[in-house]
């Protein structure tokens, strides 16, 4: 079974490990020789850039600047580009996404997780599109130019988007490029919607799940699933045990519970709206499908469930193809 994954953080991973690519990774979730064999069609390839200081997770003594960080993990996207050319391919678009399949190539898609480098300019949007960029999830966990974060405390969870975060999701819907409110607070996943439908265009919730079953901040309630079906939009399901089970600190990543999410996801916003997002690499826990060549068990235990292989494939795949042929 084919599939698309919206989000992994394998490439800050091949940079703790000083690895030049991410074709061949000892400990990770994923590389490219992995995905390979795995069925991947696309792999979104997340730059995670935090803004607190975390330079243990990308095996540095010092925190750098964002855009310092990006140029790092760009660094290893390039090379790895360059390593696996006859087997791996850049997708900017639909098109070249389709062109990569019909050879045989698997296609990746260079998404940035936090937009704190874009600071407050419209240009610089630009610029990381023309490195490559299709997507930018709004926020990590802190406030940035564009919005506020997910959050515990409701008065934060219902900030939105800054005025510079609302004319910067037009100017995404406009270049060309996907909209993740993944980390995003409540009223930034509202104001997101707002401008998706005066647009037209859908947007994503790269890698989260349902928070009517399991309470995180970071999962998606009935409503917002709902609203980011309406606006064409698809949601990634996440392996990490604290956005899957209902107690937060049981440590199993289970695949009955994933098959529990993507079934409420269905319930809630119909089938067009379930994909996937790992968070391979971003996540840490005991987990039953524990790295990519994982993945045909969850494609499988979905047909068990009652889902056609028709349905099945729109999960894995299609859902997240049709986004791409409409944002893109
Ligand atoms: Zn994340």
């Amino acid at each position: 079974m084919q599939y698309i994954d919206m989000h992994c953080d394998t490439l800050a991973k091949a940079l703790a490990e000083r690895s030049a690519t991410a074709e061949r990774l000892d400990g990770t979730m994923a590389d490219i020789a992995r995905l390979r064999k795995a069925g991947a069609k696309a792999q979104f390839f997340a730059v995670f850039l935090p803004q607190r200081r975390m330079p243990e997770w990308f095996g540095l003594e010092e925190m750098p600047e964002p855009e310092a960080l990006f140029d790092s993990m760009y660094e290893i996207y390039r090379n790895t580009l360059r390593a696996c050319g006859g087997t791996l391919a850049p997708a900017g678009s639909w098109e070249e996404l389709s062109r990569n399949a019909r050879e045989g190539k698997l296609s990746a898609v260079l998404t940035m997780e936090n937009g704190a480098p874009v600071r407050g300019e419209l240009s610089r949007i630009k610029a990381y599109y023309d490195l490559g960029v299709r997507l930018i999830t709004l926020t990590w966990n802190d406030a940035n130019c564009f919005g506020y974060p997910h959050s515990a405390v409701p008065e934060e969870m219902g900030r939105g988007l800054t005025e510079f975060g609302r004319e910067a999701v037009a100017y995404m819907e406009e270049l060309g490029m996907l909209v993740d409110v993944s980390h995003l607070s409540d009223g930034g996943f509202w104001d997101v919607a707002a401008c998706a439908r005066r647009a037209a265009k859908p947007f994503v919730a790269s890698h989260s799940n349902c928070r009517a079953l399991a309470p995180a901040t970071r999962n998606l309630t009935d409503r917002m699933i709902r609203e980011l079906a309406e606006c064409g939009g698809v949601a990634g399901l996440n392996f990490a045990p604290a956005f899957l089970n209902g107690d937060p600190c049981d440590p199993q990543s289970r695949i009955a519970r994933m098959c529990d999410h993507v079934e409420h996801m269905v319930q809630a916003g119909g089938i067009a709206c379930a994909g996937i997002g790992t968070d391979f690499d971003g996540i840490e826990g005991e987990f039953e499908i524990a790295d990519c060549t994982g993945m045909p068990r969850l494609f499988d235990a979905l047909h068990m469930r009652g889902f056609s292989w028709d349905a099945v494939e729109q999960i894995a795949h299609g859902n997240v193809e049709r986004v791409l042929r409409e944002a893109l």
